[in-house]
């Protein structure tokens, strides 16, 4: 049977078609994280989609527009998520100049007339209410200033909006970017071609929210390894009173359930032994290491302990492909991040095939310094998790393919 992940990477991507003379419209994600003064915080994200913009440039297209989202408007104006805080970071970074479009609409004539070697960037397009309801004018509007359509925005593929997905029932050429392309052939790697043993190291906040991937991968993988508050519940699970810790109850019987799978796979399953404890997040007075059946009353298992560290560290150097989602502790607080940081090291030193999925995973790596040492950093959260749920994402369901023509 032939797997979602090989069917998209049956698309066409830039390569296979010419640009020359042709107005490209590029969906890029540009949705970088910033501070309250607008600097940009990470610009990995724009970084990430240069070389489908420089291929274009210098395959001659004769105009290019990028359009992107930023943040969360309410599908209106707001100077806060305006994409020109953005504009001097990609120029620097192109090394070339960019035009800012407010209204795409009112300047339609301005990017219809080729005119070699110009780059657009649109106003965040989530200011315009059909974006998230991908409403079909919206996408004819987008149609109608390009020839050439490419997806680029691999965070954003996971989405049916009229950027990432309607407007390509306009367009008579739609391809994927390299963004797009380097993603999925990295997660095909890790899960189509991999090496054994694959670890599975998951972590994070709910287990609702990864439940149909853990139960997706369970097939695939040797080793299941879990921390973060994604343990809690298996531990509860277990028998062992987790206290205040933050896990979900009526996943209990769920988690049971993967580990009985996980049995019948003979899939190991690696839970903490060990924990970090405190009695406040906020103002904690009293924080402790203890085994992770004795978190004791009032308290809330906040990180995976040292003997866990060492457990799963160890299970992670006996593997040779390893993908990564989720931390194991509250890692956005400095006392609580050492377990985070510590399998990430081991991760990172590891000779194996090394895959991170995620948001805040990546956030965390990033943190570490790192992320060199990693095979390959997605940089779609959702959309890499939806990957692993073995789903086929929307931003490539509609891209043109390559075995039509033979
Ligand atoms: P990702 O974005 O990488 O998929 P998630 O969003 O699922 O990861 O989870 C990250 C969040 O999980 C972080 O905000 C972190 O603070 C939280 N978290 C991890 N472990 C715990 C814990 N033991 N208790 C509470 N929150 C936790
Ligand atoms: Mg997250």
């Amino acid at each position: 049977m032939i797997s979602n992940i090989t069917t998209m990477m049956g698309v066409k991507s830039l390569k296979d078609i010419d640009v020359t003379g042709k107005r490209v419209l590029i969906r890029v994600d540009f949705n970088v994280p910033v501070d309250s003064h607008n600097n940009i915080s990470d610009d990995r994200r724009i970084r990430a989609a240069l070389p489908t913009i420089n291929y274009c440039i210098d395959h001659n297209a004769c105009s290019i527009t990028l359009v992107s989202h930023f943040g969360r408007p309410k599908g209106k104006y707001d100077e806060k998520y305006s994409l020109k805080h953005i504009i001097k970071r990609l120029e620097r970074l192109l090394q070339k100049r960019v035009e800012f479009i407010e209204d795409f609409v009112s300047s339609r004539d301005e990017i219809a007339t080729c005119s070699l070697e110009r780059v657009f960037l649109l106003e965040n397009i989530r200011f315009k209410e059909g974006e998230k309801q991908n409403d079909p004018e919206l996408s004819k509007r987008l149609a109608s200033i390009c020839d050439i359509y490419v997806n680029d925005a691999f965070g954003t593929s996971h989405r049916k909006h009229a950027s990432t997905y309607g407007v390509m029932d306009y367009v008579d050429t739609k391809v994927a970017g390299f963004l797009m392309m380097r993603e999925i052939e990295a997660f095909s790697k890790a899960l189509e071609n991999p090496v054994h043993p694959i670890a599975l190291v998951i972590g994070g906040a709910k287990i609702s929210s990864k439940i149909t991937l853990l139960k997706e991968v369970l097939q695939k993988i040797d080793k299941l390894i879990i921390g973060g508050a994604m343990s809690n519940t298996f531990l509860e699970a277990l028998g062992y009173d987790m206290q205040r810790s933050l896990y979900e109850k009526e996943y209990i019987e769920t988690a049971c359930d993967v580990i009985e799978q996980a049995k019948k796979n003979g899939v190991k399953i690696y839970l903490p032994v060990d924990l970090v404890i405190t009695d406040s997040i906020e103002t904690p007075v009293d924080i402790k290491v203890v085994p992770a059946q004795d978190v004791l009353e009032g308290f809330q298992a906040v990180d995976i302990g040292p003997a866990t560290v060492k457990l799963f560290s160890e299970a992670i150097g006996l593997s040779n492909t390893i993908i990564w989602n989720g931390p194991m502790g509250i890692y956005e607080i400095d006392r609580f991040s050492k377990g985070t940081y510590k399998i990430a090291n081991a991760i990172a030193d590891c000779y194996a095939y090394t895959i991170v999925g995620g948001g805040d995973t990546a956030d965390a790596v990033d943190k570490t310094g790192e992320a060199d040492n990693f095979s390959f950093i997605s940089t779609g959260g959702g959309a890499s998790l939806e990957l692993l749920e073995g789903k086929i994402l929307p931003g490539f369901a509609n891209l043109d393919r390559i075995e039509e023509e033979l």
